[in-house]
């Protein structure tokens, strides 16, 4: 089933971007002459505090290719994809970062896939620039990840894609709290497949990402996608249990000597870290029970630039 691409839909998060968005414009002009489509640029701007959205607006005056959705404040950088999404009507949406660090171009050989049926094309790091601890601390997440969720996700892609708009659609009726993008992509499932490409660096301004936020990021990847972290607690508790039974029968049959405080408090401690751990990992799923619970909008929009 050969498909026609008359609208191809980009979805770019906005976050402080005036040193790309230029630059990133003019390069995604460039594959819409190539591909000899029409193109819709979806920019979201999520709450940015530099000039990023007059910039846009400026683009919207002089191109109504350029869409801009106005978030009301900064609600990150999934969320923004997420609402993104709801406004591109391509035959074909593709998920970018505004830094260019996933070369525009990468989408010409997406739609190659696209065209010959597959509904979700992602891309795959195959190399990347970033720090040597940064890239063992990726490529470790990548690989637990895909050890522990219980849907089968490829290792080393990121959010960078290109779906069908029977994919999209059924992405933006999903009311998430907390959406794990690229996760939610794998778990829809249908024929998907990866292309490779090397992640550049930066071209301009400075990443949005701080260590913390990452890890935040990695955390909702592993709790909305896996049940492992809940049954750890049950393991320990019956690996810890067992220790103490067989310590039990050892102290039965006066085999074992008795140490002093030392060992009591080191055993006290061992214990209540574990079940505070434990308590913990509990805490990370009732908040986001909680946060979902409380069927807040997803998102709210500000403003919106050439869209009805
Ligand atoms: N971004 C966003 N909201 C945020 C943080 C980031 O929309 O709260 C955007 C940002 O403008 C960029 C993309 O998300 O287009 C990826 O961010 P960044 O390049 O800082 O992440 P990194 O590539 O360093 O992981
Ligand atoms: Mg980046």
């Amino acid at each position: 089933m050969a498909r026609e691409l008359k609208l191809l839909s980009v979805v770019i998060p906005i976050c402080n971007e005036k040193d790309n968005i230029n630059e990133l414009y003019s390069r995604l002009i460039k594959i819409g002459k190539e591909l000899s489509t029409k193109l819709e640029l979806v920019f979201v701007n999520d709450g940015s505090s530099d000039s990023s959205f007059s910039m846009l607006k400026a683009l919207g005056v002089s191109d109504k290719q350029v869409k801009v959705v106005d978030l009301s404040r900064n609600f990150g950088h999934q969320m923004a994809i997420r609402a993104g999404i709801e406004f591109a009507s391509g035959d074909a949406v593709a998920i970018m970062d505004a830094d260019l660090q996933d070369p525009p171009e990468v989408v010409i050989d997406m739609i190659a896939s696209w065209k010959e049926g597959y509904h979700v094309v992602y891309a795959i790091r195959k190399t990347r620039k970033e720090g040597l601890l940064l890239r063992f601390l990726y490529a470790t997440f990548y690989r637990l990840l895909k050890i522990m969720a219980n849907t089968d996700m490829p290792l080393d892609a990121g959010d960078f894609c290109l779906m069908d708009k029977s994919i999209v659609k059924i992405l933006s009726s999903m009311p998430e709290s907390d959406p794990f993008m690229r996760g939610l992509r794998s778990w829809v499932g249908y024929d998907q497949i990866g292309v490779e490409y090397d992640r550049q660096e930066r071209f301009g301004g400075k990443t949005k990402y701080s260590f913390l936020k990452l890890f935040r990021l990695a955390l909702d990847g592993l709790v909305s996608f896996s049940y492992i972290p809940l049954r750890l607690a049950a393991i320990s508790g019956f690996v810890v249990s067992g220790f103490a039974f067989l310590l039990i029968l050892l102290l039965c049959f006066k085999r074992m000597p008795i140490y002093g405080t030392t060992t009591i408090t080191v055993l006290i401690l061992f214990l209540g870290g574990v079940q505070l751990i434990t308590i913990g990992i509990l805490g990370e799923y009732i908040a986001r029970i909680y946060e979902q619970s409380k069927k807040r909008p997803l998102f709210l929009v500000k403003e919106k630039v050439n869209i009805q």
